[in-house]
């Protein structure tokens, strides 16, 4: 048998807090290369669980690896997504406390798939019962659908989700998953309009085409082949207008050149259309209601190839009447530009909202339906969040601003609740320890957010304003009301040599995880958001119900301005962290190993990046500063009571004084363990045996 010490240095060590050298970067990195070269994706920091994605199938999520984790204390099996899973179900179970697990990372890193795992895991260990079972299929065939309409290749990942997800699963007290709700949160939209070159559109538009059956597309008016759809792939020129290579606004307005990868290899549209199919009569849909979500996918691509020309009065015209039988006709005088924007809002306003109505149909179909007494909060609920990462482009919009905003907010949140929250229960506990320093995002999320003074408001200000509103006097508002701020910075307020990386039109934020450049072009016409009147009033009109559900007849009389995007999304954000903030915390921290989507390699800089931004080394350092392993009296005294005559079968005393006699007994020394007011914790090194003998077995 291999020695410990040998097994050790193979695989390193199983819970960072263990590394000897635990301040070093590099020693981190080291340990986590060893372990991915042993297929060992998993290891902790404590709690947390850092995952690299193996880019291959690896043989630890069957029936029997469930089995080996169910019930099991964290400590006393190798580390795991279903470890995770099934210490907050436990403590969901024991505590009936509301729990959540936040899955982190870069797209790419196994965001989605950790997800996907976690709701196996409940449906295969949890209880069960007929009810129980329609239940879990919905909660389980929830994803393909909402897959395919939300999800996309990009070039870092051939699954990209382009939307943020965040789902509830209720359990009732028996502890069997009897409903769930889930929260979307900012839909790429623009992609239903524009790819970049090696990208796609949604994964139904060619699903679409490629698996449906003739008859099926005969009605809809598609033809098979992606080739014929400007929103798919065709290149596409939509006026004579010089191609100006440093504006890409006007490059998405004149010369569109679709992703042009209507097959991707890893992916098979065809049978996926099958299981989007079956998925979306397991959620409930009836035939009738599937052909209307069709035809609206159909509609978007028709509308995609509508073109214009100009008439004698410069005005638009309709060139391509083939398409318009499918769709309301443009109607208001617009020149080309204009048309071509209204189209393509248009677009993007159609898929949009059916996407939020597909999240709420399947929202119904999830429903938990308390039969034994109505309106009573019986279950408890676990959530599962699992949302874009930390973005940083060659060219970064909007949609990067609120992306990374996301992010700050979710750091601030681990921050509230575990760095800032830990020191406190040492505190509470009366246990003696050195503070660990690490930066408050605070000031971040407040130059974001803040009322009157943030970037936020700003922006809003500048889209409410009439008159001659633009993305550069938008700019020049931010430069004057937070020109000092440590955090953010322009060309015009930096100094001379920073001054070069930096355009007149963008700003630059320095985010937690590092700087990110932004260039202010379409800032207000994506906070915006609007739509022709006359465009709604056609929606309006439709005889599609789920149109004519995503488009009431009250928007057009309400007088109030609709919400910006930016304050949609700050106000989606601030009650998601409500949500939050209420339930128990668990994290699962994923890395992506490699750009090129690779089994086997581990790109090191890439994964310094990722440790660095994903804050692993503070978190580290807090924990190592801590304990270990820490359990409450009560928790310690049941679970260890057996191992000494004194405690077993029933311990009569105060906790307090049961678990001196049973570590006592158990040989610690006093300086090997402390004890708070209602917590024993044991320093880091203890487990070191307990690791290494797990290794063998
Ligand atoms: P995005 O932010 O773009 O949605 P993500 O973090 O959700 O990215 P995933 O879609 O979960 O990334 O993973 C990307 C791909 O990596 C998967 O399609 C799969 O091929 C592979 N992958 C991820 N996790 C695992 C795993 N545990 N085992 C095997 N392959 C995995
Ligand atoms: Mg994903």
């Amino acid at each position: 048998m291999e020695s410990a010490l040998t097994a050790r240095d193979r695989v390193g060590v199983q819970d960072f807090v263990l590394l000897e050298n635990f301040t070093s970067e590099a020693a981190f990195i080291e340990n986590l290369r060893k372990r991915f070269k042993e297929n060992l994706i998993y290891t902790y920091i404590g709690s947390v669980l850092v995952s690299v994605n193996p880019y291959k199938e690896l043989e630890i999520y069957s029936k029997q690896h469930m089995e080996r984790y169910r019930g099991v204390s964290f400590y006393e099996v190798s580390p795991h997504l279903y470890a995770i899973a099934d210490n907050s179900y436990r403590s969901l179970r024991m505590e009936r406390k509301d729990q959540c697990i936040l899955i982190s990372g870069e797209s790419g890193a196994g965001k989605t798939e950790a997800t996907k795992k976690i709701l196996q895991y409940y449906a295969v260990t949890c209880p069960a019962s007929e009810q129980v079972e329609t239940v879990k299929d919905r909660l389980l065939q929830s994803n393909p659908v909402l897959e395919a309409f939300g999800n996309a290749k990009t070039l870092r990942n051939d699954n990209s989700s382009r939307f943020g997800k965040y789902m509830d699963v209720q359990f009732d007290y028996k502890g069997a998953p009897v409903g769930g709700h889930i929260l979307n949160y900012l839909l790429e939209k623009s992609r239903v309009v524009h790819q970049n070159h090696g990208e796609r559109n949604f994964h139904i538009f060619y699903q679409l085409l490629e698996g449906a059956e003739d008859e099926l597309l005969r009605r809809l008016g598609l033809e098979k082949n992606p080739q014929q759809y400007h929103y798919l792939v065709k290149v596409e020129k939509l006026s004579g207008r010089k191609f100006n290579n440093d504006d890409h606004y006007s490059l998405s307005l004149y010369w569109r050149v679709n992703g042009q990868c209507a097959r991707v290899s890893s992916i098979s549209d065809k049978n996926d259309w099958k299981i989007v199919r079956k998925a979306l009569s397991v959620i409930n849909f009836t035939d009738n209601e599937v052909e209307d979500l069709l035809s609206i996918v159909a509609s978007v691509l028709h509308l995609g190839n509508v073109q214009f020309a100009d008439d004698e009065q410069g005005n638009a015209q309709v060139t391509t009447e083939n398409q318009i039988k499918y769709l309301a006709r443009l109607v208001s005088p617009l020149n080309l530009e204009q048309a071509a924007y209204a189209r393509d809002a248009l677009a993007k306003a159609v898929y949009g909202r059916t996407f939020s109505w597909l999240v709420n149909k399947i929202n119904k179909s999830l429903a938990y339906k308390d039969a034994e007494c109505p309106g009573r909060r019986s279950a408890t609920v676990l959530g599962l969040l699992d949302i874009y990462g930390f973005e940083v482009f060659q060219h970064n919009s909007f949609e990067q601003f609120c992306i990374n905003y996301c992010n700050e907010k979710l750091q601030q949140l681990f921050i509230e609740l575990t760095l800032k929250s830990e020191q406190e229960e040492y505190e509470s506990e009366g246990i003696a320890w050195e503070p660990v320093q690490y930066f408050n995002n605070k000031i971040i999320c407040d130059l974001v957010e803040e009322k009157f003074k943030g970037i936020i408001s700003i922006l809003d200000e500048e889209c409410l304003r009439p008159g001659d509103a633009t993305d550069m006097t938008f700019l020049e508002k931010l430069e004057e009301t937070v020109k000092n701020h440590p955090h953010f910075l322009t060309h015009k307020l930096a100094d001379q040599k920073t001054r070069k990386s930096l355009d007149r039109e963008q700003f630059r934020l320095l985010h937690y995880a590092g700087e990110v450049t932004y260039s202010v072009t379409g800032f207000l016409d994506k906070n915006n958001d609007l739509l022709f009147r006359n465009l709604k009033e056609t929606m309006c009109n439709s005889e599609n119900p789920i149109i004519n559900h995503c488009f009431e007849r009250s928007e057009l009389t309400d007088k109030r301005r609709p919400e910006t995007a930016a304050t949609q999304f700050k106000n989606s954000l601030s009650k998601l962290m409500e949500i939050l903030m209420s339930k128990e915390p668990s994290y699962i921290r994923c890395i992506k190993p490699n750009d090129a989507k690779q089994a086997a390699r581990f790109d090191e800089v890439l994964i310094r990046h990722q440790v660095k931004y994903l804050g692993l080394m503070e978190n580290l350092r807090v924990r190592r500063a801590g304990f270990a392993y820490r359990r409450k009296y009560e928790i310690f005294l049941q679970r260890y009571k057996s191992l000494c005559s004194e405690t077993w079968p029933m311990w009569e005393g105060r906790q307090h004084d049961g678990v001196a006699v049973l570590v006592k007994h158990l040989g610690y020394k006093p300086e090997e363990y402390k004890m708070g007011r209602s917590v024993i914790s044991f320093f880091p090194n203890l487990c070191i045996e307990g690791n290494v003998l797990d290794y063998m077995k």
